[in-house]
């Protein structure tokens, strides 16, 4: 061409092909997660030298779920599974480490400090009726011994299970442990960013109020200055009479958006927002696209708060 700039381009271009292709020939390492987001941490800090499995599907929820046969066939060749403390990690993991000793498994919520999971909506001991008589801790089945397991949906938690993320894969694959770190180091700065944004979305708003059904977004509420206030009780539906207490605490209060997830069926928080004249509103915890849903929900929350 009579441009010498187009063919320095065109030369950079052939080379950077090149450079892909040897890059895509090397076979990416196969790992599992248990949840969606976690595909998501994974996929930031191992790029394309991780081919990801996700062992909870799209829609199933993470309390009760039994892996496939085919999942468990295809953990044979798997180099490492990275754990987030899911509910059904607690009957499955042993099962999964029997039939796959050389697996690694990374627990990658070790050294975050769990809450215990909300057991009713008593955030406000005074005027609450039937907070005494509720066990200060959740004894649901599908949250083991009570604590909150949604570590995934708080930025700053995330920091400590990319730094997991990070090790495990630098100790399985030494020889790109910079371009792991320099990953690292790029999702670290997304995550700062993300927090200080929603930092500065609730910011003056100190105790803002969300109800939700199932109660996932405690360690949200927690990073950010909010309130949860959720539905589901101990696991459960609530009870007739805990279902119209809830319907006089969001009237107090002027709650007018009931958030639920996909996974939940939703009932009675359709029928709690029918009697407040509100609105039920999606919030989904394990969305893949992890930023922008958390961008999305902070939006909803910030909403709904007004
Ligand atoms: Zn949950």
């Amino acid at each position: 061409m009579h441009c010498p700039q187009f063919r320095l381009g065109w030369m950079i271009a052939v080379a950077l092909g090149s450079l892909a292709g040897t890059v895509s020939a090397a076979t990416p390492m196969k790992v599992f997660v248990s949840i969606l987001p976690q595909k998501f941490f994974v996929e930031q800090i191992g790029g394309d030298r991780v081919a990801v499995s996700v062992m909870v599907a799209p829609g199933a929820g993470p309390h009760t779920y039994e892996p496939k046969p085919r999942q468990m066939a295809a953990l044979a060749d798997a180099a490492a599974y990275f754990a987030v403390g899911a509910p059904f990690e607690d009957a499955w993991l042993p099962r999964i480490t029997a039939a796959n000793p050389a697996l690694r498994v990374v627990h990658t919520d070790r050294g975050i400090d769990k809450v215990p999971m909300p057991a009713h909506h008593d955030h406000e001991p005074e005027g609450h009726p039937s907070a005494s008589a509720s066990p200060p801790v959740g004894k649901d089945h599908d949250h083991g011994e009570g604590l909150d397991p949604h570590v995934w949906l708080a930025p700053p938690l995330v920091l400590v299970q990319g730094r997991a993320i990070l090790e495990a894969l630098q100790t399985i694959d030494p020889a790109h442990g910079d371009a792991y770190q320099a990953n690292f180091e790029a999702f670290r700065a997304r995550l700062e960013g993300l927090d200080a944004h929603l930092r500065s979305l609730f910011a003056g708003r100190p105790g803002a109020r969300f109800m939700v059904f199932h109660p996932a977004w405690g360690y949200f509420a927690q990073a950010y200055g909010l309130v949860q206030v959720p539905i589901e009780i101990e696991g459960k539906d609530p009870k007739p009479a805990q279902l119209q207490e809830l319907i006089a605490y969001a009237k107090a209060r002027d709650i007018r958006v009931v958030f639920v997830q996909p996974q939940f069926s939703g009932k009675s928080a359709a029928m709690v927002a029918r009697e407040i004249g509100g609105r039920v509103v999606a919030a989904d915890p394990l969305a893949e696209d992890w930023e922008g849903n958390l961008r999305g929900v902070a939006a909803a929350f910030r909403e709904a708060a007004r």
